[in-house]
């Protein structure tokens, strides 16, 4: 048991990537093998072979893996479907598959990419192809030559016909997918990104159509007419009986039942259903929120209080996330933003807090300032009126784990504090036992983001205080950006425990680890981190270094871009 959890542990730390690309690429070798090998080796291809070479055996070889790929690639995207699987399997305590589909983006990048890949595979043994069959062509063969004869031409063969224009526009729509898909790209433009990603419709629609011209023909009566035959002349052939038998028919070549489209349309038709579902569900009045609190923050952030109108409690986990739009500022962006508070009994409302970061969220900040600003000057028009929400979720994430572990560690850069403050506002309300030891480390630019939460920051350690347990939580706050001790004390003057913990620029992450092994060693402690990339990274390294020390630093991460 030991054993496996650490096998868990170390590839759900640093391996998980790696492990799943390994197992991926493996299996798909396996598959292209398989067919690889059937197209070589079947007498019914004997003759196409004869004209293509092995670029019969790659293309037909990348086809099943295609088709494999396409299945599941929409998969990690179909929110509800992972809701219920995620569901079924933290059930029966299968940690290892609720954390896959806690990455459902790492599944999701890693089947694009062996798309990408498999498909150029494909696409230059296709191209080989058509030139094999205007370079060798062979009159006695015509009937399973695609080309109309050794004076066809490539082009048109690649552009005019169906399969080969359907397959060229395949092609460049999945490059222009992948490379509008590239990082740069989400971050600058999110939008263009998730608009241009829609085209995989496309895609799928030509995949249907692409091989409908009936390329690849086999040989349908190889029981008559053996490999070779017509190597053989008429003399020979008739003077051996034997001969005869094996060579009674001419070849005769017909096309093949096609099935291999139904796995892409399972794929496609499971993303349907989960979108259109998530579409009902959302319009649904068991979904229906109406906004009960609303006000800006200092640092150009927004708090949300929203009421689900419906009478039974709804039931979300901490550190789990809703998609949330706003049907007034756009009718096709759902943005996905942490849940600070739960649902509880008593008050079926959710809060959410937002930082503007983009034109959407600029929009939301502008609206609520306004309605603000309307209600300070009592008689003046709201020029929004009424801001309604729709929401779809909840959600899992890797955050909503934290509960279950006993010491944690949790690293937050700015926004990316939002899946703890759940977790402290469950704590300040009630008497969880989980975590036994809590770490909370909070970066950020300015002094108006520490004014957020500080004040329940302060709340939790003196209710742990009272409670005799100062040793249940740490904090450490670092602010990076202008430091200004005046206006430090200016700020939390009255919250002596807070100025204490306040670090100017960024932390020794040495340091922090040092004291982490040093407190816990040959301990399990979960390492929770949200922020940037390189954040990200260097946290991931440093638990790789430190658990070389005799602690176990098990490490989780959400990125909120
Ligand atoms: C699981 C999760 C939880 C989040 N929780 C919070 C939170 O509690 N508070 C908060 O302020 N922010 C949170 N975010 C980030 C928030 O979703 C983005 O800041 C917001 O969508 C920006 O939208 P925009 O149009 O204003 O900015 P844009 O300029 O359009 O985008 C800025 C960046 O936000 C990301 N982003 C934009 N739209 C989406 C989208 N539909 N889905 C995913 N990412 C998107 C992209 O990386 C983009 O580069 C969370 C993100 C994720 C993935």
């Amino acid at each position: 048991m030991e054993r496996a959890n650490k096998i868990y542990h170390s590839s759900r730390n640093f391996m998980f990537k790696y492990i799943l690309a390994f197992l991926w690429t493996s299996f798909n070798f396996f598959i292209f093998c398989k067919a690889f090998s059937n197209y070589h080796h079947d007498a019914q291809y004997f003759y196409l072979s004869r004209i293509l070479g092995n670029g019969l055996c790659v293309s037909r070889g990348t086809a099943p893996v295609l088709n494999v790929t396409m299945a599941l690639i929409t998969l990690p995207t179909c929110k509800t479907f992972n809701s219920l699987l995620h569901a079924i399997f933290g059930r029966c305590s299968m940690r290892m598959l609720v954390h896959y589909l806690e990455k459902t983006k790492v599944l999701h990048l890693l089947l694009g990419f062996s798309l990408l890949i498999v498909a150029l595979i494909h696409s230059v043994a296709h191209f080989v192809n058509i030139i094999n069959f205007v370079g060798n062509y062979d009159e006695r063969y015509r009937e399973i030559n695609w080309a109309n004869g050794p004076n066809d031409s490539v082009a048109r063969l690649l552009f005019t016909t169906p399969t080969g224009f359907s397959g060229c526009i395949m092609l460049l729509t999945l490059i222009a997918i992948a490379y509008l898909a590239r990082r740069s790209v989400r971050d600058r433009f999110y939008n263009s990104f998730l608009t241009t990603h829609h085209l995989f419709l496309v895609f799928y629609g030509l995949m249907f159509y692409h091989p409908l011209s009936n390329i690849i023909k086999h040989q349908t009566n190889t029981d008559k007419h053996r490999i070779a035959c017509d190597l053989l002349d008429n003399v020979t052939l008739h003077s051996n009986e034997d001969l005869m038998v094996l060579c009674e028919e001419p070849p005769k070549f017909g096309v093949g039942v096609k099935r291999a489209w139904i796995w892409p349309l399972v794929g496609l038709l499971i993303y349907l259903v989960d979108l259109s579902y998530r579409h009902l569900t959302s319009h649904s009045d068991r979904y229906r929120v109406t906004m009960v609190q609303s006000y800006t923050m200092a640092g150009r952030a927004v708090h949300l209080r929203l009421q689900f109108l419906r009478k039974s409690t709804v039931k979300v986990r901490p550190g789990q996330y809703i998609l949330l739009q706003c049907p007034s500022i756009s009718t096709l962006e759902w943005h996905p933003f942490t849940i600070t508070e739960l649902p509880t009994d008593t008050s079926n409302n959710l809060t959410l807090t937002i930082k503007v970061r983009g034109d959407w969220t600029e929009e939301l900040y502008e609206r609520i300032a306004q309605r603000e600003h309307s209600r300070r000057n009592a008689g003046e028009m709201d020029p929004y009126g009424r801001i309604e929400f729709l929401l779809d979720g909840p959600y899992p994430s890797v955050m909503s784990s934290m509960l279950d572990y006993k010491r944690i560690v949790f690293i937050g850069a700015g926004i990316g504090i939002t899946p703890f403050v759940t977790i402290m506002r469950l704590l300040l309300s009630s008497n969880i036992e989980h975590p036994v030891r809590i770490h909370l480390v909070w970066i950020a630019r300015s002094m108006e983001t520490f004014l957020w939460f500080t004040d329940e920051i302060a709340r939790l350690q003196e209710k742990l205080w009272r409670q005799n347990k100062p040793d249940r939580f740490w904090v450490k706050l670092y602010w990076t950006q202008n430091f200004d001790e005046n206006l430090l004390v200016e700020c939390f003057g009255d919250m002596p425990s807070i100025i204490s913990r306040m670090h100017k620029g960024r932390p020794n992450w040495d340091d922090i680890f040092i004291d982490l092994v040093t407190l816990y060693p040959k301990k399990s402690v979960s390492v929770f981190s949200c922020g940037p990339k390189e954040l990200t990274k260097e946290i991931r390294a440093k638990c790789k270094e430190y658990s070389k020390h005799g602690c176990s630093l098990n490490y989780f991460h959400e990125g909120f871009g």
